[in-house]
């Protein structure tokens, strides 16, 4: 049964490059071959494109894994993976591609590899569509520490699309097996914290930023920041709003576009911090698609968080193909859920 081929149909739920990358980590932390085809029929380019090529191939080289279908555009790909080797690791990817969705995709099979790694990456750090640095630093890879390894994260220069550059680097103690743990409760918020980064650009553009979350937020000023980046190599600009809390923080990200003037480019994170806020839950709706794999490694474990996203759901999906688990999602009240990871008897 172990060296079945899973068939998995990337045309699925949102149909995007999340099913891929799911695979190859879930591939590697089981040993498991699979074939995935119509890989990203749900977007408008479908096929792999630069970003996910590297993570199929950064995969390859973690996992010794026999990969077929590897090129860009490829709509389908078969991988088989040997062994999982812990060491060190560096991948540059072009451009700015997504570093941290590279990371996403190798970081499940060395958490629970058989020793140490030290990764270190090299491209986009802050990129639209993809985890900031600092939000996988901040809010992801503490939860992961409390379910046993340590992950710790370097940012060594921040890369903005479209001229990239950037670097870190992440060193890995893993464990065995992940523990299972619950988060319920967010308990007292401790911190609110807003960021706006702005590289090469008018600080203006930073200025601008903040003022619109300390108004919609009713944030005092004191706890915003303007953030000069002097060693990027291109311009570049995001705004972050932290809330860190008793058993969890989150962060709440714009991205500063070209055609987008400075004021409005906080409004949509206004939005998800203040549904946040108002949910009362610990978990928000990146971190709840980013904890499905990890919770369902370690075979339990629950987490309560705001309504599910069509991500989420489809992350779901592509888990139960490869490990033998299910979710439990119940709606606890209007825009709080919770998700329960239960084990499958054999
Ligand atoms: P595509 O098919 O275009 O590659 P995709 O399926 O790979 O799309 P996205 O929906 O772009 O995926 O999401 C990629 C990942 O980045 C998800 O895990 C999501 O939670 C995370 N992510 C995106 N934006 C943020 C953000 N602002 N903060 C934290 N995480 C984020």
């Amino acid at each position: 049964m172990k060296n079945e081929m899973i068939k998995i149909d990337g045309s699925y739920g949102e149909g995007g490059g999340q099913i891929v990358r799911s695979s190859l980590a879930l591939s590697l932390v089981t040993g498991r071959p699979f074939e995935i085809d119509n890989i990203r029929a749900g977007r408008k380019k479908p096929g792999l494109m630069r970003q996910h090529l590297t993570a199929v191939n950064a995969a390859a080289e973690v996992g010794c894994a026999k990969v077929t279908g590897n090129t860009i555009g490829s709509r389908k790909i078969t991988f088989e993976p040997q062994t999982v080797n812990a060491g060190k690791y560096h991948f540059t990817i072009g451009s700015a591609g997504s570093t941290t969705l590279v990371l996403q995709t190798i970081l499940p099979p060395l958490l629970v590899a058989d020793k140490y790694t030290k990764i270190t990456l090299e491209g986009g750090t802050h990129n639209p569509y993809a985890p900031p640095f600092d939000y996988l630093d901040k809010c992801f890879a503490p939860v992961i520490n409390r379910m046993g390894p340590s992950v710790k994260m370097n940012l060594k220069r921040p890369g903005f699309y479209p001229a990239g550059g950037g670097r870190f680097t992440v060193e890995i103690q893993p464990v065995e097996k992940l523990d299972r743990i619950e988060l319920i409760e967010r308990g007292d918020i401790t911190a609110r914290r807003a960021k706006a980064y702005v590289a090469n650009l008018p600080e203006q553009i930073g200025h601008r930023e903040l003022k619109v979350i300390k108004q919609r937020l009713n944030w005092d000023k004191n706890w915003l920041e303007l953030v000069e980046v002097k060693d990027s190599i291109g311009p570049g600009n995001l705004v972050t709003a932290e809330v860190r809390s008793e058993n969890v923080t989150e962060m709440f990200t714009g991205f500063g576009m070209r055609s987008v003037p400075a004021d409005k480019v906080p409004v949509p994170l206004v939005k998800e911090a203040r549904e946040y806020l108002a949910a009362g839950v610990p978990v928000g709706r990146h971190l709840a698609d980013q904890l499905l794999i990890p919770f369902a490694m370690a075979g339990g474990g629950r987490f309560r968080t705001v309504p599910l996203t069509m991500h989420s759901l489809t992350n779901i999906e592509t888990i139960k193909k490869f490990l033998d688990v299910d979710f439990e999602v119940e709606k606890l009240d209007k825009d709080l859920y919770e998700v329960r990871v239960i084990r499958n008897k054999k």
